[in-house]
Order: C-alpha cells, then sequence, then structure tokens
C-alpha cells in the first residue's frame, strides 16, 4: 500500500496553498483534486478581491497558477475522489475511487462546500435543464432570455448582476423583506435595471415543460401565489460543507463544518488538519482558504517533527 507522509484532499485555493507550503518543507505532498479541479473558485469568472490581481484575475487562470506553483515545488497533484477514510488510527486509511487504497501519516482535509438546493422535486426534475446552482458556468445560456436567481446573499447578488449583463431580465427570489447580503452589493443591485426583487418570496414549484424550465410558482408571505415566466431557475443559498465522509471520526459542528482547535487547523483528531470551506462557516473567502491551507501545511509539519522527536 502507498504510504504518504502529507496527504492533501482538495484541489481548491486551501489545498493546493497547503500544497506549495508542505512540498517546500518536504512532506512530499500529495494532492486529490476531486470531482470538482479548482474548486467552488472556477465556477466564478473574474475573482476582484484576491490581493496582488489590481485588475482583477480570471478564476481559473488564478488556480492554475497555483495548481502550477504547488507542482513545481515537487507536489504530487492526482485526480481522484477520496470514498471511504478510516481515522481510527494513524496512519490513516484512505480509498481512492473505491480502489486505490493509500496510508496517510498526516491528512490535510480541504475538500470545501458544495451548493445548496431547495430540495424541491420539480427542481431536481430541470436540474441541468433550466435549473443550476452555478450562474457563471451556465448564465452563458441565458442570452437574450428570462432568468430568476433564488437567495439574498452576496452570491445571489453577484449571480443576479452577472446574469444581468447577459439575460434580458433578471427575477431575484428574496425570502425576507432584507438582502443578507453586503451593502456595496445591494447597491449594484438596485442600480441595475434589469434586475427586479421579489421580496417575502419562496418558491413553491420549478414549471417547464419537455423543453425545460418556463417559469416559477411563488408563494409570497401575504399568501398571494403567483407564476412568473423564466428560462432559468438559478440557486445561490449557500453552501454545505464536504465533510460527510469525515464526520464520524472528526468533530464537527451542527452545520457540519470540520471543527478546528484555537487558532490551528487542527481537527479533534491527532495528525489529520481542516483548511478552507469545509471547516469555515463565516469567512469562505477564497483568500482565508488559501490562508488556512497554508496553515494546515505548517501544522502538519509541526505535528511529524514532534512524532519524529
Ligand atoms: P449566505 O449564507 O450569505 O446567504 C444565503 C442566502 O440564501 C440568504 O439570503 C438566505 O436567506 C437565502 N436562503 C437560504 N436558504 C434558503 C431557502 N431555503 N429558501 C430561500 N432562500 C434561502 O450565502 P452566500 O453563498 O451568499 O455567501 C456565503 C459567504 O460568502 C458569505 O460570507 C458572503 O459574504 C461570501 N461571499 C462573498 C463574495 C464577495 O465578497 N465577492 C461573493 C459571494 C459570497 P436569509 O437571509 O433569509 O437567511
Amino acid at each position: 500500500m502507498e504510504r504518504i507522509k502529507c496527504l492533501i484532499l482538495g484541489g481548491g485555493p486551501a489545498g493546493f496553498t497547503a500544497a506549495i507550503y508542505a512540498s517546500r518543507a518536504n512532506l512530499s505532498p500529495v494532492l486529490y483534486e476531486g470531482i470538482q479541479p479548482g474548486g467552488q473558485l472556477t465556477t466564478t469568472t473574474v475573482v476582484e478581491n484576491f490581493p496582488g490581481f489590481p485588475g482583477g484575475v480570471d478564476a481559473n487562470t488564478l488556480m492554475e497558477n497555483m495548481r502550477e506553483q504547488a507542482r513545481s515545488f515537487g507536489a504530487d497533484i492526482r485526480q481522484g475522489n477520496a470514498s471511504s477514510v478510516d481515522l481510527s488510527h494513524r496512519p490513516y486509511k484512505v480509498v481512492i475511487d473505491e480502489e486505490k487504497e493509500l496510508e496517510a501519516e498526516t491528512l490535510i482535509i480541504a475538500t470545501g462546500a458544495q451548493a445548496r438546493y431547495l430540495g424541491l422535486p420539480s427542481e431536481e426534475k430541470f436540474k441541468g435543464a433550466g435549473v443550476s446552482a452555478c450562474a457563471t458556468c451556465d448564465g452563458f445560456f441565458y442570452r437574450n432570455r428570462t432568468v430568476a436567481v433564488v437567495g439574498g446573499g452576496d452570491t445571489a447578488c453577484e449571480d443576479a448582476l452577472y446574469l444581468a449583463s447577459l439575460a434580458k431580465k433578471v427575477y431575484m427570489i428574496v425570502r425576507r423583506d432584507v438582502f443578507r447580503a453586503s451593502k456595496i452589493m445591494q447597491e449594484k443591485v438596485f442600480s441595475t435595471e434589469n434586475i427586479e426583487v421579489l421580496w417575502n418570496c419562496n418558491t413553491q414549484e420549478v414549471l417547464g415543460d419537455m423543453m425545460g424550465v418556463t417559469g416559477a410558482r411563488l408563494l409570497r408571505k401575504d399568501g398571494t401565489v403567483f407564476d412568473i415566466a423564466i428560462d432559468g431557475f438559478f440557486l445561490a443559498i449557500g453552501h454545505t460543507p464536504a465533510s460527510a465522509l469525515f464526520s464520524p471520526w472528526v468533530e464537527t459542528n451542527e452545520a457540519g463544518y470540520i471543527v478546528t482547535k484555537g487558532k490551528s487547523s487542527q481537527t479533534s483528531v491527532p495528525g489529520v488538519f481542516a483548511a478552507g470551506d469545509v471547516q469555515d462557516p463565516t469567512y469562505r473567502q477564497a483568500i482565508t482558504a488559501a490562508a488556512s491551507g497554508c496553515m494546515a501545511a505548517r501544522d502538519a509539519e509541526k505535528f511529524l517533527l514532534e512524532q519524529a522527536n
């Protein structure tokens, strides 16, 4: 069985930064990218708030550069998804794609988070046929058409603004009478003519036919039920941390985020560290994920040194 000093799961900013630091510390890291190489950031277009890029940077380019930087220091970057783990004792066992068994002296979990859906059967039915949780991936198909974005956070505003640059009209379906988003994003939305906010509304059903989505049935808080005609239905209602595989072993909070100790990346299992969105319900930014990846690699290095002594 292959034995790895520092195994990193996840190919987003947290995982790649961990790989950069771990390879420079001679930990010979192996990183598995998982089902979404480059992580969630690759579902966006331009990243404007990553320091060092005053004109913004294309998200895919940023991730490709991080991957390349990790490789240049010797990190072994592979494709594959962890399908099971046994963290009962060191070295920890990790199975990739249900076939390749690995032993890891230290493990860095940087598996990120996944988009949430409303859970409506009609939403499920039209997934990929008008229902999407990635405006920047699928927005292109809605040029000069009408779409709706569900949610009132920064992601919903960002998605609505992006879609408004392509689509004829964008509805925002917001369940309260206020946005959760930051003031600057709210102001951008309010000053965009082809965005209409539907306050106090919940989606009862996504409507459609053989060709895909044709509308949505909404219930306003005052009891009114009404339909809107749309071609695309975009979800932007937050994320769920990709921690299910690890939660039987490491402590997680009530929302499923992996709990780390104090100002460190240490989980409840010695030698297992967590970085990025899988352990961060609060900040969830590329830069904070990258920073926590650095912490995880440094923590793994320190842990291995202590074990050797
Ligand atoms: P948030 O958790 O901030 O917002 C989720 C939104 O979806 C809220 O408006 C919430 O409503 C709504 N919502 C949740 N569940 C449902 C449901 N079942 N039905 C209808 N509406 C629902 O998630 P985001 O993804 O927007 O943001 C996550 C983090 O990432 C935040 O910290 C945000 O600031 C950050 N971010 C920053 C960006 C930037 O700086 N450029 C861009 C994108 C995200 P309610 O308010 O009623 O709970």
